[in-house]
């Protein structure tokens, strides 16, 4: 790869010195973000030329290396193309696409689906087209913020309760003029806690406040239920108490992009209203030939999730008993397994400690998550075997003690 262009600062314009004064800020306030190029997709890759085991990945089953999903990937290209060479309503819809949408559809019991680009995409789609300037979204405090940002293209009130406690959402959403437009959100699966919404508390609060209810469960579709529809099947939901529910493919399916999934009324209210479906090229049908693949997968090897929910177990056990010291281990029985540590630098210091140790586990911090939050966002996989959760456990007693002496 050539050498990036550096620009002397005696030679920047008014433009380039101020976009550098601002990521000198960044880096200064210790927030800087950098990326790392790792050699694929696998828990056991490389980064740099070195062997490296990831734990910060939300290919939760392993999907996005399986030989099948790949080889689907592939000959889904050469049978559709590789990009669906224009948006769905002009002529980038194609029948597989089609295939894709019933199957969801059916996997989450619900009339119709529909697929939009990314997890991103169909958030700002569904609560734009839904949603105007007057009516108000209300929010658990720890949603995604892919969430946050569609009630701010739709011009609608945003109001947040703080997380889970839906007596507050409660006082809200009984404070609203009965006639406004309203919508009440939350993750299913919060994505840097890892704890699951309740799903019935907040069905219940929805049906006496004639409120529309809309779960993101991007991270337990694929992961919790018996069938792996996520956690309207773990926590017994029916379907149509949960009106409109969002699912990314990015995630336990791994591949990428998302749909919304629902009743026909929604699905074509969605297809005539929200613009991040509308003016934007289709999903790959190489990826939806992917995903067929990915959610057989799913649906037919239920080891794969057991699997992952021994690791889990495993995980919490092992570190309850450790008792590191500088770290608390969250509740939560997902994947996702954070380890609060506190402060910016320390998450960043432990987190470096292990990548020394060629274990990858990204510290996430503000504004992501609240200040004197930061915290290791372990995440666990169906393709980590026992042995590779022994060398975290290792790695993790070792570094802690490390860091924190
Ligand atoms: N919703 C939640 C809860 C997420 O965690 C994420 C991504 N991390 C998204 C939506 C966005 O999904 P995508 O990556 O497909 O854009």
């Amino acid at each position: 790869m050539p050498p990036p262009i550096e620009v002397g600062a005696d030679k920047m314009n008014p433009f380039e010195t101020a976009l550098q004064h601002r990521l000198e800020q960044q880096k200064a306030a210790g927030r800087y973000r950098r990326r790392r190029s790792q050699r694929d997709a696998g828990v056991h890759t490389r980064i740099n030329g070195r062997d490296m085991l990831t734990f910060c990945s939300n290919d939760y089953l392993g999907l996005a290396t399986h030989p099948r999903v790949v080889k689907a990937l592939c000959d889904g290209a050469r049978r559709h193309g590789a990009g669906g060479g224009a948006s769905h309503l002009v002529n980038g819809h194609q029948e597989i696409h089609d295939r894709l949408e019933m199957r969801l559809a059916q996997w989450t019991g619900r009339e119709r689906a529909l697929l939009f680009g990314s997890g991103y995409q169909a958030n700002l789609g569904v609560i734009s087209a839904l949603m105007s300037r007057g009516g108000h979204v209300v929010h658990d405090r720890l949603n995604h913020a892919s969430l946050l940002d569609g009630t701010l293209l739709s011009g609608a009130r945003l109001h947040r309760f703080a997380h889970g406690d839906t007596s507050l959402a409660e006082q809200t959403l009984a404070g609203l003029a009965p006639e406004s437009d309203r919508l009440l959100v939350s993750d299913g699966v919060f994505s840097m806690d890892g704890d699951c919404a309740d799903v019935n508390a907040l069905a219940r609060l929805a049906e006496r406040y004639d409120t529309p209810l809309m779960i993101d469960d991007a991270h337990g579709l694929g992961v919790l239920g018996q069938h792996g529809a996520g956690t309207l099947e773990a926590q017994n939901m029916p379907p149509d108490r949960v009106p409109i529910l969002v699912g990314t493919l990015g995630k336990a399916l791994g591949t990428q992009g998302a749909f919304v999934t629902g009743s026909h009324a929604l699905i074509e209210s969605l297809i005539q209203f929200a613009r991040p479906f509308i003016y934007t090229t289709s999903l790959s049908p190489a990826l939806a030939s992917a995903t067929l693949a990915a959610l057989d997968l799913v649906q037919t090897e239920p080891e794969r999730r057991a699997h992952l929910h021994r690791l889990i177990q495993r995980f919490r056990q092992e570190l309850a008993t450790l008792a590191l010291p500088g770290i608390t281990l969250m509740p939560s029985e997902t994947p996702i397994q954070p380890l609060l540590v506190g402060s910016e630098q320390a998450a960043m210091a432990l987190s470096e400690s292990l990548y020394e140790d060629g274990i990858l586990c990204t510290a996430i911090r503000p504004p992501t998550v609240p200040p004197g939050q930061s915290r290791l966002r372990v995440t666990l996989s169906a393709a980590h075997t026992e042995a590779d959760l022994d060398r975290l456990l290792t790695a993790l007693e070792r570094c802690c003690r490390t860091v924190t002496s």
